[in-house]
């Protein structure tokens, strides 16, 4: 991955058509911008923690910060006071490292056989998720570095079960190990209603009183807002710090975080019968004005969005017409008389949360994050 600056360039851009960090137009050279707010970043880890004020509020930087680039949101998260990083591989926890040189850092996929002596030379701590882990572990690494024991719930994933997990309370290998918090992942926080929330609650703090000398973990970013019983002494948000809606059906209670605007190569008018895009999925009813964004699927805007999601351009919600091509878009501007060449169209941003496009993809807005394309001028603000 390119390091990523302030603002990512191509060298070969002559500076006068760059825009300058925080003006809102688009670079001429480029088809489409993302502006990730740091003080955004910072100010939701704030709010999460909150409302748990007797625990710790780690955060969850998988997936380049999901998609938002870990080497601009790591630094943010630490100035704003974050102290504990949660990555999902070891390369993920390499590169933390490099730009967090005093954070305690947590890998979730746990310990492949031979990468013990990585994790020991860049203090990094795996998260175990089998008696096989933490024997090797504790072999090698003889109490030198801290690490944490996964135990599942319900998830069926990573972890030891809770029976196996009861069963190395008082044993020798835990010490041994280092173990200096013990974790499970919840199954539907987001869904408060279900009633595996209760069952994974209860089971694991069966497991977190066995262990009493640990720390315990449970919540992600929907399950902080699941009440006191799930937070333990550390939440573990992820998508909330990048303002995902954590409660959904509800109003987003964290601020939003990432805006994507593409500017408009093209605008032209249609007759009735004529039709657009790849495959004529398109035709026009009546006369129309079409505008032609400079962004497409290659840059991560979902396919599956083609006819179904919304850009804004002047505020008005165009709808997206036809499919969606690997390096544009094309929207209905009938309504906006405004909407010309130069001008930029709103994807992700205001109205369009994260959620609101996920959805229109058939999917989730973790899916619209972590895909971001590298090909967006990225511009960070804040923080
Ligand atoms: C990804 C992940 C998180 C963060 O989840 P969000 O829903 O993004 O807040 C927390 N814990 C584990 C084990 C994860 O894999």
């Amino acid at each position: 991955m390119p390091p990523r600056g302030r603002e990512h360039r191509s060298p070969t851009i002559p500076p006068e058509t760059r825009a300058p960090t925080g003006e809102r137009s688009p670079p001429a050279a480029h088809g489409a911008r993302l502006t990730v707010d740091l003080g955004a970043i910072g100010e939701n880890w704030r709010r999460l923690g909150v409302r748990a004020p007797d625990a710790e509020c780690a955060a969850v930087i998988k997936a380049d910060a999901y998609g938002c680039g870990l080497s601009m949101v790591a630094p943010a998260l630490w100035r704003a006071g974050c102290r504990t990083f949660f990555v999902a591989h070891l390369s993920e926890g390499l590169e933390a490292r490099a730009c967090l040189p005093e954070a305690a850092i947590y890998v979730l996929n746990g310990l492949l056989p031979g990468s013990a002596s990585l994790y020991i030379a860049n203090t990094l701590r795996p998260v175990l998720g089998s008696v096989e882990e933490l024997s090797e572990w504790a072999a090698l690494s003889p109490g030198r570095m801290p690490a944490a024991l996964h135990v599942d719930t319900g998830m069926n994933r990573l972890g030891l079960p809770v029976p196996d997990a009861l069963a190395l309370a008082g044993d020798p290998r835990i010490r041994a190990a280092g173990i200096d918090l013990v974790m499970s992942h919840l199954v539907s926080a987001e869904l408060p209603d279900e009633p595996v929330n209760a069952r994974q609650v209860a089971d694991f703090a069966r497991v977190a009183a066995a262990f009493p000398h640990l720390r315990a973990s449970l919540a992600n970013s929907s399950g902080v807002f699941l009440g006191g019983e799930a937070h333990h002494q550390l939440l573990r948000p992820g998508y909330a710090l990048f303002g995902g809606n954590p409660v959904p059906g509800q109003t987003n209670p964290m601020r939003p975080v990432v805006r994507l605007e593409a500017g408009i190569a093209q605008v032209r008018t249609v007759e009735a019968g004529q039709s657009a895009g790849y495959n004529a999925r398109w035709t026009a009813s009546g006369p129309r004005r079409l505008a032609t964004l400079s962004l497409g699927y290659a840059d991560g805007y979902p396919r599956a969005a083609s006819g179904r999601g919304h850009a804004l351009v002047d505020g008005v919600a165009c709808p997206i017409l036809g499919l969606v091509s690997m390096d544009l878009v094309i929207l209905d501007v009938t309504g906006v008389p405004g909407a010309a060449r130069g001008g930029r169209a709103t994807l992700i941003g205001d109205s369009l949360d994260l959620d609101t496009v996920g959805r229109a993809a058939g999917t989730i807005g973790y899916e619209i994050l972590t895909g971001l394309g590298s090909r967006y001028v990225r511009a960070y603000a804040g923080g």
